[in-house]
Parts: structure tokens; sequence; C-alpha cells
């Protein structure tokens, strides 16, 4: 049976594609550019994101920034209002403006510079009832309002009219700004005597203001900057005024000559050239405004409240720009890494979806391979199977053909030494029968002369003669007979007797010394006939051998050790001759002209078949000749 070619299984199997299909490289670079505008969308949504978060946290400062400096400017305003009421009552001013008394006049000035310089305001000053200045907290300097006529200023106008009146405006005399706080003085009547003014500049508020960080400014009702951290935007617009609001201003010389340009303040998404907006921004609002010292178009965050007590509102500009490129930078990186970590887990995934596919793909081809191997060894086996079993019938078959014609062949073999024995006993059975005849004609004889002993002796003979004839057929009959096949205990004297019996005419004839020695009574498992068959076989082939010879001697032995018995026929032949020596026991080998060369091969057959052995060697060294050993189990 042909062996199937060793093999290993495949392990890895179909070398893996480790580089990319054209359409999974298209679909890895497909994946690229998504993830890449992915990506972009992402982080543009981020920034939007980060816009809003840093106008919240940076108008919540700006919110509370602002309501710190609108308190301060707030005190600071309530602190100087009281000093015109407290004024107005005071008896020196009222008499001294009544009077008009330069003495008194003289001493009052005198106490309102004393005043001024106690309290912080820029100037105090009396008007009388006509609007002329007679007594001023200056009146030493070159400056000095003693003497000037304020009847135009609306702050002299609405005391005069209303009792009190404020009024921010740009000083006639010292071209600074400032706010006019006026009360009106009634003499003991209640007529009016004249007005006091207290002149309140903020330009310590406004350099305190310069060292914040955001630009702050303060406008009027009229959208008009009064006050800034930016000496600059002082009179400027938050809008554009309309060309007669400026012009009415102007003429009013309530802030002298200024041109009321709008701020350099424009909404966020405004363009650098983009003419300014028409609408106040509101509280919240990023705007963009180029403040000195800043980045032109820098963003801010545009913070509005309301001045209590005045119509003025208090503006904060709030840089955003890096609070916002702070948190933008902080949430995009965060978004970078979210993303990233989705890509890799993304990327993972894939690969580990394409390892598992390719995996699968593998399994299956082993599984393929091995499905056909099985398959192809199965069918290799079934037919080395078949075939051995053809094989195994074949040798049946000729098993049975061979015992048959070994049968045939033993029947054949005894048939030819029966025609052989027949010859010897047709001879040995004569003699018997010619005495059995001349006894019956004594015995007739005997008879006739009633001599009954001699005739009852002579009947004696005969039937001994009869007897012996019956014994010898016997043999003869049940050696043509097949064997039985079945073994019994057998007495090995009694086949060897049988053998002789059976060889008894041509012992006769030929001149040979029979030795029997060894021990006697022994019993072995056989069947009698047969193992006598052999026997008669082996005594053939020695008296074969020794034929011709003076001295011819065939010994018999038989010898039991353990559960054997051994029984040895030896002759002082010439021995096995060597051409047949080495085929001794196959069919057809024989050195005799008219031999078959089947009685050793037969002979041997039968002691198998009773679990025993024939072997042959030769015999002594003196002696010469073949010696034949028969073992067969004792019984
Ligand atoms: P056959 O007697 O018909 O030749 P056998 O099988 O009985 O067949 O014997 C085969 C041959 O073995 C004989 O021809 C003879 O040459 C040889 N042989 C057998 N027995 C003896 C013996 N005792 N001495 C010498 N040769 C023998």
């Amino acid at each position: 049976m042909a062996q199937p070619p060793a093999s290993t299984l495949p392990v890895d199997p179909a070398p893996v594609r480790r580089s990319l299909s054209p359409r999974a490289a298209a679909g890895v670079a497909l994946a690229v550019l998504a993830m890449l505008a992915l990506t972009v969308a992402v982080l543009r949504l981020v920034e939007r994101a980060a816009h809003r978060e840093a106008a919240t946290a940076v108008t919540q400062r700006a919110q509370t920034a602002a309501q710190f400096n609108v308190a301060t400017l707030r005190r600071d305003l309530e602190k100087h209002r009281a000093l015109p009421f407290v004024l107005a009552q005071d008896p020196d001013l009222k008499t001294a403006l009544a009077t008009a008394d330069p003495q008194r006049l003289a001493a009052l000035n005198g106490k309102l510079e004393a005043l001024a310089a106690g309290t912080g305001a820029s100037v105090i000053y009396a008007v009388d009832r006509r609007g002329l200045a007679v007594a001023s907290s200056n009146w030493r300097g070159p400056d000095s309002f003693v003497g000037e006529n304020y009847a135009f200023r609306p702050y002299y106008q609405g005391a005069m009219a209303r009792g009190a009146a404020e009024h921010f405006a740009l000083g006639t005399i010292s071209r600074r700004p400032g706010l006019y706080l006026s009360h009106r003085i009634d003499d003991a009547g209640g007529h009016p005597v004249g007005v006091v003014v207290v002149k309140v500049e903020f330009f310590g508020l406004e350099q305190d203001w310069a060292h914040l960080a955001e630009p702050v400014f303060v406008t009027n009702s009229d959208g008009v900057v009064l006050l800034a951290s930016e000496p600059g935007w002082r009179f400027r617009s938050l809008v554009p005024l309309g060309e007669a609001a400026a012009e009415q201003l102007r003429r009013s010389l309530q802030f002298g000559d200024a041109t009321f340009a709008a701020l350099p303040i424009r909404p966020f998404s405004a363009t650098a050239g983009a003419a300014p907006a028409r609408r106040p921004p509101a509280s919240g609002d990023e705007m963009r405004a180029d403040v000195p010292g800043h980045p032109a178009g820098d963003s801010y965050i545009h913070v509005a409240l309301p001045v209590p007590s005045t119509h003025w509102t208090f503006h904060l500009l709030a840089p955003s720009r890096e609070e916002r490129a702070g948190i933008a930078a902080r949430m995009q990186a965060q978004a970078l890494v979210v993303l990233l970590l989705a890509y890799v887990a993304m990327a993972t995934a894939v690969y580990a979806r394409r390892r598992l596919r390719r995996h699968n793909a593998q399994q299956a081809a082993i599984r393929a391979e091995l499905t056909a191997r099985v398959q192809a060894r199965t069918a290799e086996l079934q037919a080395a199977n078949d075939q051995l079993r053809a094989e195994m019938e074949e040798r049946r078959q000729a098993e049975l053909r061979l015992h048959a014609a070994q049968e045939e062949l033993v029947q054949a073999n005894k048939l030819t030494f029966l025609g052989q024995i027949a010859a010897g006993v047709a001879h040995e059975i004569n003699q018997p029968v010619a005495a059995i005849r001349s006894y019956a004609d004594n015995a007739g004889s005997y008879l006739e002369r009633d001599e009954t002993e001699g005739a009852r002796s002579s009947l004696a003979r005969i039937g001994a003669l009869t007897e012996r004839i019956g014994a010898i057929t016997g043999q003869l009959r049940a050696f043509a007979r097949k064997g039985s096949g079945a073994r019994e205990p057998t007495p090995v004297d009694d086949a060897i007797e049988g053998a002789l019996l059976l060889l008894g005419p041509r012992l006769r004839t030929q001149t040979v010394a029979l030795v029997r020695s060894g021990d006697k009574g022994l019993r072995v498992q056989a069947e009698r006939l047969r193992l006598e068959q052999v026997l008669v076989n082996l005594l053939q082939n020695a008296l074969d051998a020794v034929a011709g010879r003076d001295d011819a001697q065939i010994d018999i032995a038989t010898h039991a050790d353990d559960a054997r018995v051994r029984i040895e026929i030896a002759d002082n032949g010439p021995g096995i001759a060597p051409e047949i020596a080495e085929r001794l026991f196959t069919p057809f080998s024989t050195s005799k002209p008219e031999g078959m060369g089947l009685g050793l091969v037969i002979s041997r057959d039968i002691v198998a078949d009773f679990g025993g052995t024939l072997d042959t060697r030769p015999g002594s060294e003196s002696g010469g000749g073949a010696v034949f050993t028969i073992t067969l189990n004792s019984a």
C-alpha cells in the first residue's frame, strides 16, 4: 500500500496579503479624508463653542469690573454733590451775594479757596443774579473766574430755574472738562441772589483708569464720551452723531470745538474699513476696537452699565482675544485627544475586523484543506481496505484450495502406499489363506475320523489365522480412510506397532536391524491412524536409505520430557543428499526415481496439525545417516 506523502498542516497557508489592494488603498484614503474633514469641522465647532464660553467668562468678569468702577464713580459724584447744597445754606455766601460788598466777596474768595483745597473740588465759585462770577476759589490765578459771565451756561440757567443743576462741559477758561454742580442761593425772603457752582474734574479717576487693562469710558445720553481711559477718545461719540446734532453741540460750546468723530469701535464681524455702526453696541457684544497700545482691531467684550443718579453710561471693553484663544486651544486640544482616541479605536476596530476576517479565511482554508486530506486519506484507506479484503478473500480461497489439494495429496500418497503395501499384504495374506485351507482340510479329515480334538485344534488355528488376516486388512482399511481430525490421547507404542505391522512384509524381505529404545507407555495428543501414517512414512524412507547395506540398522527411540514426547527414527544410511536438504520439506523434493517427494511434506503437516513438530538432523558422526524427530504434546 502506498504511503501517503508526509506533510504538515498549513498553519499559515496562502501567503497573507500584506500590501493593500487598490480598493483597500482607496478606502484608506477616503477614510483619511473623511477623518480630516471631520477633524476640521469639529475644530471649527469647538472654536465656536470656545468663542461663546470665552465671551461668557469675559463678560462676567467685565461686568464685575464695570460694577466696581461705576460704584467708585458714583461715590465720587455723591461726595461732591453735597458741597453746593451745603454752600447754598452758607450765610456768609448769601450775604456776600446779596450785598455785593467787596470786602465780603474778598473774604468769600478766601473761604472758597480753602474749601476747594479741602474737598478736592476743581473750582468753587459764586455767580450773582446776572450770571457774573463774583467770587471764586481760583481768584488768585491768572485764569480766575471772577468777572466772567456764566449766564449762558446751562448749570446757571438750570439752578436759577429749578434750584439745582448738573452739567458736564469743557471749561471756557481752563479748557479742562468737568462736571459743574450748581445750586441757587436765595435770600431770607426767598429771592434768588445767585448761584454757587462746584466744578469737579475727573483727572485722577481717568489716570487710574489708564492703568486698567481694559479701556473704559463714560458717555452721556447723546453717546458723547465724557470721561475715558484713553485721552484721545474724549468727546468722541459711540455712534456717529447726525450733522445737525453735532453742530448744535458745537454751538453750545459744551465740548468746545470737538468734532464728535465716532469711536474706533465696530462689531466683531465688521471688516477693518467698514463704516461705524449706527446702533450703539449692547452690553455683552463682542467688538473690535483700535485701542492705542493694543493690536488694531483686537476683540473686546463691550459691557455697558448706567451710572445711577446721572444720564451717563459706563462702558468697559474687556479684551477677549487671549481668553478666547486660550479656551479654544484647551478645548481644541481636548477635542483632538478625543478625536484621536476615537480614530485609534476605529482604526483598531477596523484592523481587528480585517484580522478576524483574514483569520477566518485562513481557518476556512485550513478546514477545507483538512477536509480534502481527510477525504483523500479516507478514500485511500477505503481502497487499501478493499484491496486487503480482496487479498484476504483470495488468500482464503487459496488456502481452501491448498487444503483441498493437501487432502487430495494425502489421500493420493496413502493410495500410493496402499499400492505398494497391497502387494506385500497380498503375499502376507496368501500364506495364512493357504494355511487356513489345509487346516480346514485337516479339520474335515478329523471330523470324518471323529477325532474332535484334532478338529477343534485345526479350527482354533484357522480362527487365529483369520484374526491375523483381519488385523492386516483392518489396518489397511483404516489407513485408506481420511483422518477425522480429532485429537485424543494416543499410546505411542500402539502407533509404532501399527506402523511396523503395516511394514511387516517389507521388513521381512529386507535385512535390517530394528532397535527399539527409550521410554515405554507414553501417550501423546494425536490421531492414531495419522500418526501411524507419519511413522510409516519415516520408516519407509529409513528403509529406503539403508537398503542394500549389510549393517543396515534403524533405531526407534521414544523419550518424554516435561509436557513433550520425542519419537526419533534414526538410520545409518547415507544421510540426506545435500541437493535435497535445503528443500526437504517442500513438495516434490525427491531423490528417488519413483518418489513423489510428498511424504515428508504431508508428515510435517499432520504433526503440525497435532500441535507438534517434525525436524531432521544428520545422524551421529560415526554412524552417519539421518535422524527424524517427531515432537508431540504428551497426553
Ligand atoms: P519420497 O520418499 O517419495 O522421495 P519423501 O518426502 O518421503 O518423498 O522424501 C524426500 C526425499 O528425502 C527422499 O527422496 C530422500 O532423498 C530424502 N530422504 C528422506 N528420508 C531420508 C533418509 N532417512 N535418509 C536419506 N535421505 C532421506
